[in-house]
């Protein structure tokens, strides 16, 4: 992956230790290869020492994590995800078109935190179709929503349709531009849980 290739250079490149923002990948083996090698993994930028190299993770990072960094003159490294970035340039396209942007995705995630940060108008964050009914936007106001990279397409179509009931002008992504990593996950999920309901089935009947 991408984003471990950039932390592996930088560990083969630099004096270590060298900082990762948030753990780079959710894999533990993975994490506790690279923390082996060298690499140190913080929450807040504020934990990196001067002089160091920081490497945001996958997950992207607010605009004010970027401007900490440079006003810190710190050795950046943004392993941030293509796919992220490209959530961020659609959420601020936009809102150039005038749009309210709602991003579905979950408080605290720091996909979630960077998606927020990145993008220089109010976002509203929806998590349950509940949420959408609760949106403080005119029914019939120009309406944008893009979503977390890692939640599959079967997780976000429920509140999607929400979003379709409720706003009259309403835009999202090209579903061709959905994360193959998270779908293949979640197709991979699905069919082991028809597998066992199979299994199980097949017991019931013996
Ligand atoms: S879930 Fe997909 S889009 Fe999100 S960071 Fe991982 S590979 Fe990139």
């Amino acid at each position: 992956m991408r984003a471990i290739e950039i932390v592996e250079r930088a560990l083969q490149k630099y004096e270590q230790p060298v900082y990762v923002r948030h753990e780079i990948v959710h894999n533990k083996h993975v994490v506790d290869g690279l923390k082996a090698k060298g690499a140190r993994f913080v929450e807040e930028l504020s934990e990196v020492p001067d002089n160091s190299v920081a490497i945001f993770s996958a997950h992207g990072v607010p605009k004010k994590v970027e401007e900490e960094a440079a006003a810190r003159e710190l050795i950046v490294h943004n392993a941030t995800c293509p796919l992220v970035t490209k959530v961020h340039n659609q959420g601020k396209r936009y809102v150039m078109q005038g749009r309210s942007v709602i991003l579905i995705g979950h408080a605290g995630h720091p996909e979630v935190e960077g998606t927020l940060g990145q993008i220089s108008a109010p976002v509203a964050l929806v998590q349950t179709e509940a949420d959408v009914e609760n949106l403080d936007i005119p029914t019939d106001s120009p309406v944008a929503y893009v979503t977390q990279t890692t939640l599959s397409v079967d997780d976000t179509k429920g509140i999607i349709g929400a979003l379709h009931r409720r706003f009259s002008d309403l835009v999202g992504p090209d579903t061709r531009d959905i994360c193959y990593a998270t779908q293949n996950r979640q197709t991979a999920v699905r069919e082991t849980m028809r597998e066992s309901r199979c299994r199980s089935r097949h017991r019931r009947q013996e």
